[in-house]
Formats: structure tokens, sequence, C-alpha cells
């Protein structure tokens, strides 16, 4: 058996993995789970594809995938027993092959996923002859939950990833200056990203400059940055499918004193939040730490969106951050996301900083250095 490269997962996480989804499966009844979301495929199986699904049943899984994706579907079969890839066969449909493997198992109850799989392609599947006359139901969040904590290995990838995004800051942000264009910054961004060894950006680069950085999710555009703008400048990098993101706000040239308020504020908040978090603590208590401490610089209504987000194969992905985000339990151990609080003052300007963060035993770690407002010399 050959190793897995070293992007991979050992085969013996991935065995686990996929026992854990089987187990979250049957105990809600389901004796076979198909698997539609091609991120869970990556996740459970290692598998990269712009097509494909899962079934996992109680023998094992069969991944049903097309010859394009023979070879990898082979590899990421290999040393797990119990693992049978099926590939769908030329001029046939992926609906048609799964749903003779479904019909082949003869199965109780079937669970899909409800997020993931379209109204049109479950009633593609329900039409097969093959389909079994038994019941289909909708899940939710099996996968999610089971990916909500990182095991060493995602952590392993997730802090090397993270200390490159540090880096990649580290080399931009001083060229964040008076005459450049958001789009060139943006382009700046996403080379130092290429240079820095990760597979891609995880999205698309936000640079916001002077008044547009009150726009929370503004793009990069042609507009020039000038003296006295605070620019944000948003950027991430997925390094073995795993995405790290972080946010830092220049100031460039004679930026004036409110706007300075500001950007201490959020630095303060986001410290108030990096505290906060701990195993044991809700998400909701993270948010209140942030607002609070924006309330007390008298700039809670400017804060607009979430304190953070759960990150991983996903750039958004559980838990869920926020005054509502205590549907799944306190933090633990091994839970990763972002704490990225901001302040939006509409058609002035605003500020965002975000750092990644891994729980630990005692509270948490921080994966893409140190916490800081660039520039910090200048508060
Ligand atoms: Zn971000
Ligand atoms: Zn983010």
């Amino acid at each position: 058996m050959a190793a897995p490269p070293a992007s991979m997962p050992p085969t013996p996480v991935l065995r686990a993995r996929i026992d854990a989804a089987r187990a979250s499966a049957a105990a809600l009844g389901l004796d076979t789970f198909l698997v539609s979301s091609l991120v869970h495929l990556r996740y459970l199986f290692g598998l990269t594809a712009t097509a494909g699904l899962a079934v996992l049943h109680g023998e094992g899984a069969t991944l049903v995938i097309d010859q394009r994706y023979r070879r990898a579907a082979e590899e990421a079969g290999e040393g797990q027993p119990g693992l049978r890839v099926c590939l769908v066969p030329v001029g046939d449909s992926y609906e048609a092959t799964a749903a003779r493997v479904v019909g082949e198992l003869a199965p109780a109850a079937v669970g899909i996923e409800a997020d993931h799989l379209s109204v049109a392609r479950a009633a593609a599947l329900r039409r097969q002859p093959a389909w079994p006359a038994v019941e289909t139901r909708d899940t939710t969040g099996l996968v999610e939950r089971l990916r909500l904590v990182k095991d060493p290995w995602e952590l392993s990838r997730l802090r090397e990833a993270g200390g490159r995004l540090a880096e990649v800051a580290a080399c931009i942000l001083p060229k964040v200056s008076m005459g450049c264009t958001e789009r060139q910054v943006a382009w700046e961004v996403e080379q130092a990203l290429h240079a820095a060894g990760f597979d891609k950006p995880a999205f698309d680069t936000i640079v916001a400059a002077g008044p547009e950085s009150a726009r929370p999710h503004h793009r990069a555009s042609t507009r020039t940055i000038d003296d006295g703008d605070l620019v944000v400048v948003d950027f991430g990098g997925v390094l073995d499918g795993y995405a790290v993101d972080m946010t830092r706000t220049v100031a460039v040239g004679a930026v004036a004193a409110e706007p300075r308020r500001w950007r201490r504020a959020v630095f303060a908040a986001q410290q108030a939040a990096i505290s906060a978090a701990a195993p044991g603590v809700l998400p909701s208590v993270v948010d209140a730490a942030a607002r609070n401490s924006l309330a007390a610089a008298g700039l809670a209504e400017y804060f607009v969106h979430r304190p953070g987000h759960g990150i991983g194969l996903s750039v958004h992905e559980k838990p869920t951050l926020g005054s509502r985000g205590d549907h799944d339990g306190p933090l633990a151990p091994g839970m990763v996301f972002t704490v990225e609080p901001g302040v939006y003052v509409p058609g002035v300007g605003g500020v965002r900083i975000e750092d990644d963060v891994v729980v630990t035993t005692t509270g948490v770690e921080c994966l893409t250095g140190a916490p800081q407002p660039f520039e910090s010399h200048e508060l």
C-alpha cells in the first residue's frame, strides 16, 4: 500500500471519520446515508473532485465516481477495508448509478444531506427504477458536526496555513500606500498567496479604501488609495484543502484622530473576544465580549456582523458565532474559528481586524500570528 501524500489525511484518520459518520447516521435510525457534499467527500475520503457521491452503509462505504476521478478514488480506497469504488458507466448518470448502489443494499431507511442535495437531484434519484421504496429522510449537519472539532492532522494543516498567511500579511501590508488601486493591492495579495505555497485564495480578496472601508464585503475596485485612508485588507488562502482568513486595517498617511480611535477600539474588542474564548464557554459569550467592548467606546451600533465564523475545509462553517450561536453547544478544544470584530461608519470609513484561533484546553491559540493592528506604533 502506498503511503498517502503529506497533503492527504492518513488512512486511519479517514477511516475514523467514515466510521463516525456511519455511527451518526445509525443513531438517527438510518442504515444508509447518501453523501452529496463535495466538501464531505474530501473530509471522509480525502477525495478532491468536482462531482461524486458516496453511500455509507452498515458494511462500509461505496464511492460513486466518474471515470475522470477513477485513480483518485482508488487511491482514497487503498487501505480502507469496506470501501468500494463504483464507476458511473460512460453515458449513464450519477443518479442512476447511485440508485443502483442504494437499491442493492435493500436499506431500511436512507438519509440524505438536505443542505447539499438539490430538490431537482433528490427528485431525480427518486425517479430511478432502482431507488428503493423506503423512507428517505432529510438530515442536516450530520457530517458538519463531525467537522466541528478538528483532529490533530487538520490542526497541523491549519497551523501551517495560519503561519504562512501571517507571512503574506507581513510581506503585503507595508506595500499598501497612496497611489495604488484596491485592485493592485488585491493582485499583490494573490501573488503572495501563490508564492507562499497556498493552493489558491480562499475567497476574492477584499481591499476597501477610504469610505469603501465602511462596507464589510466591498470587493477590490479601481479606486486609488488616498492620503488619510483606512484600508481594510481581508484575505485568505487554502492549503491542503484548509482555509485560513485574516484581515488588517492599514492607516495610510495622515489618518484623522477619530478613525484611529476606531482602530484602537476594534483591536480592544478583538482582544476581549479572544480572552473570553475558552472550552466550556458559549459562543454568545464571545460575541458579548466583543460587543460590550465596542459599546464602552460608544461604537456598538457600528458593529454590524457576527464576531467570527468557524473555518476549516470551508471558509464559513461551524461553530456559529454570534448572539444566537449557541445551538452547537459550548466551545471545545479543537474548534477553529475567526475573531473579527469591526466598526463601519456609513459613508465615512471602517475598520476590521481578523485572526484565526483554535480552542485549547485552557483558552485559545492564535493560528495567524500575534493579533495586532498593522502599524501599531502609530496608535
Ligand atoms: Zn476575512
Ligand atoms: Zn472571516
